[in-house]
């Protein structure tokens, strides 16, 4: 086998997470598919620094830690403690996890900061923004909602309408409100630091920088796309590449600009660069020096990243860091989402329909899903589905049934006819190996491209032939035959020896299993450079242990099942417990979280307060709830609530009332007054469902 590839020294990163919540299906796909690359190249003998990190900075981890009752450190080392149980369950081998609030990250970013402003692309400017004076700060966009200054739809974020799809800034909405205390905003100015991306010079640099081969060919061509100059009716012209605004207020949790008390960057300034502090960090704990390894001209700087976050990765990021005079990314590999059996998109903001805890405590074995998905990525920006049949099929009929089982069925006659060893290969076998061995340089290939799913095809069809071979031979009939002990010797060698290279060749995506068969075979650690040898005759080997289990299909059962409720018990409350329901039944109610954007008095009713409900459908919803008795409007707006979101609605004297709010309370009101409005806890967004 020739070398194709020579060695490299690789920095390799996924995208940082953002601390606000555990891992979902999402990243550990992209954390494998990294993971799968940086074991193949150093099994290429590649030198590789891995490396990830938490991105802790922002508006968001602020409200969610206040709402939560803990400093935005606290909430986010939470969330850092819960790292460790999804990285080892899936043999994803991070060589450092580090965090964007560590002081290496501070360091780093007010560096770079200082460089780009020593390069004369940093400008303030003074802007008109929105401020609550309940909660005394500036509201970022998507913390204010109003009425759509194009179509009038109600209730739509700063940014743009999900209605008709405008895009404008907060100022234009009618009738802002802040989300967070249901305030009035009020505008306020305020100096803001620009990043000058649309200067000639950053310009010149991306436009070579994104089509010179670092990106994918379907990338590049949308990033080709916003470097566009329109020209508009009235002759004047916009879009191109805008400045970006990297600055924000007090309070944020963030860091400080330097020289420029009460203002933060943005988070997305300093999250890229915790991919740089992670790295120092954990050059650090190795006693090797930053800078050094940095300035190494032969240097690949490699990112792993989703679709979601194309903009800062090509644009913002590598402007970032050829400014500020220091080595830009030698590849962004874009994946896209992954469907779980055609549900939802995983996004960074979004649910999971497949959770990785639970898949790992219900002892499926982490290296199905390696495999599943390592045979579905390709090096493309392409979304993919999770399909539990399509799974179950390809772990038991391909990795089982195709490749554990040449060991399993050979590996016997060794131990109990042959002392262990291994004897000579003739002809026929020889060339089985040959041509295992000749398929590798292409095996190769296909994983240094990311071309996952190729180089798993090739293996299986290589699969194929070696289950041939034993079909042809059948040594379980040549056990028996007398006279034929050689021969037995030499067919259950050859199929030791085409296991071995099988197992070679999967190792980047099945590192727990080919540990195991290194142990089984005696020998040192698989690299692609020994795919040029066999073990040969005479090779002792150790007793075959069982390698891995079939999928049962109650696993996948259980692995989708949505959690029954409690068994009913006998609870004092003046009622019964309703008879048993399937949870069938219980599913057709659709109960969402709601939130209470609006809540005045009815005019005639002493028993009943209007309210104006949010859950997440791009309209508000007029519901009315006889709950006057309890609360003042003003205790109920901004508050998140129950709602059952599927009942029909209902015309009553006031109005039409679009649904129902939830609410506890004794079913006699004179043995025990009182009623109580469901409240979900922190975290818990508006048109979540309630399962
Ligand atoms: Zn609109």
């Amino acid at each position: 086998m020739s070398a194709p590839h020579a060695p490299h020294q690789l920095f390799v990163t996924t995208a940082l997470p953002y601390a606000n919540g555990n891992f979902h299906i999402g990243h550990i796909m992209e954390y494998i598919q990294a993971d799968i690359w940086v074991r193949f190249q150093r099994m290429q003998g590649s030198q590789v620094h891995f490396v990830g990190a938490d991105d802790t900075h922002g508006a968001p981890i602020m409200i969610a830690a206040e709402k939560a009752g803990l400093t935005p450190q606290q909430f986010v080392a939470n969330i850092a403690a819960g790292r460790k149980p999804y990285l080892d369950g899936f043999h994803i081998a991070f060589d450092n996890w580090h965090s964007t609030d560590a002081p290496e990250n501070h360091e780093l970013a007010r560096q770079i900061y200082r460089d780009l402003k020593t390069t004369g692309l940093i400008e303030t400017r003074t802007i008109e923004q929105f401020f609550d004076p309940e909660k005394n700060m500036f509201l970022p966009d998507r913390y204010i909602k109003g009425e759509c200054p194009k179509c009038h739809a109600k209730d739509q974020y700063g940014d743009n309408c999900e209605v008709c799809g405008s895009v404008y800034a907060p100022t234009d909405l009618i009738n802002p409100f802040s989300t967070l205390s249901g305030a009035k905003p009020e505008l306020k100015s305020s100096e803001h630091f620009f990043f000058k991306l649309s200067d000639p010079r950053c310009v010149a640099f991306l436009t070579e920088w994104t089509q010179d081969g670092k990106l994918q060919p379907e990338v590049a061509n949308k990033v080709k796309e916003w470097f566009s100059v329109r020209t508009n009716p009235d002759g004047s012209t916009s879009e191109g590449l805008g400045d970006w605004d990297i600055s924000r207020d007090a309070p944020y949790f963030g860091i400080e600009i330097p020289d420029a008390p009460g203002k933060y960057f943005y988070v997305w300034l300093d999250a890229p660069v915790g991919y740089l502090a992670s790295l120092k960090n954990l050059l650090d704990q190795r006693g090797e020096d930053y800078n050094a390894y940095m300035a190494n001209p032969a240097l690949e700087q490699i990112h792993f990243i989703g679709k979601d976050i194309v903009t800062f990765h090509t644009l913002f990021w590598p402007a970032m860091l050829h400014f500020s005079g220091r080595k830009t990314p030698n590849q962004v590999n874009v994946h896209g989402f992954l469907t779980v059996n055609n549900g939802e998109k995983m996004s960074k903001s979004r649910g999971t329909g497949l959770d990785p805890l639970k898949y790992l405590s219900l002892g499926m074995n982490p290296e199905w899903l390696r495999y599943y998905l390592a045979a579905k990525l390709s090096g493309r920006n392409e979304d993919i589905d999770f399909n539990a049949d399509d799974f179950m099929a390809r772990v038991n009929s391909d990795l089982i049934g195709k490749f554990v089982n040449i060991a399993s069925r050979s590996a016997g006659f060794i131990a109990k006819r042959f002392g262990g060893q291994l004897g000579t290969v003739s002809a026929d076998g020889q060339s089985l190996l040959a041509a295992l061995q000749a398929a590798t340089p292409a095996i190769v290939d296909f994983y240094e491209v990311r071309e996952y799913g190729k180089a798993l095809r090739e293996v299986m069809l290589l699969a194929d032939k070696v289950n041939a071979y034993v079909d042809q031979n059948k040594p379980w009939e040549l056990a028996k035959q007398e006279g034929m002990d050689a021969r037995l010797h030499d067919v259950c060698t050859a199929c030791i020896e085409a296991f071995r290279l099988l197992t070679l060749q999967l190792k980047p995506v099945l590192p727990a299993l080919a540990a195991q068969v290194e142990t089984f075979l005696n020998v040192t650690p698989f690299t692609f450079a020994q795919a040029q040898n066999l073990l040969g005759a005479g090779h002792g080997i150790q007793t075959y242990q069982h390698l891995m289990q079939r999928v049962d299909v109650k696993q996948l059962e259980a692995l989708f099942e949505v959690p029954e409720p409690a068994a009913p018990a006998l609870v004092p409350g003046g009622e019964d417990i309703a008879p048993t329901i399937s949870i069938d039944d219980f599913t057709k109610i659709d109960l969402r979280i709601a939130q209470i954007v609006n809540c005045e008095p009815v005019e005639g009713s002493v028993k009943l307060l209007r309210l104006t409900l949010d859950v997440g459908e791009g309209r508000t919803r007029n519901v009315f709830s006889g709950i006057a008795s309890r609360y003042q409007p003003e205790d109920l707006v901004g508050k998140l609530t129950v709602m059952v979101a599927n009942l029909a609605p209902r015309k009553m004297k006031f109005g039409v009332s679009e649904g129902m709010v939830l609410a506890a309370s004794h079913a006699d009101e004179k043995a025990e007054p009182g009623i109580y409005v469901l409240q979900p806890w922190p975290g818990a967004k508006p048109g979540m469902r309630i399962h």
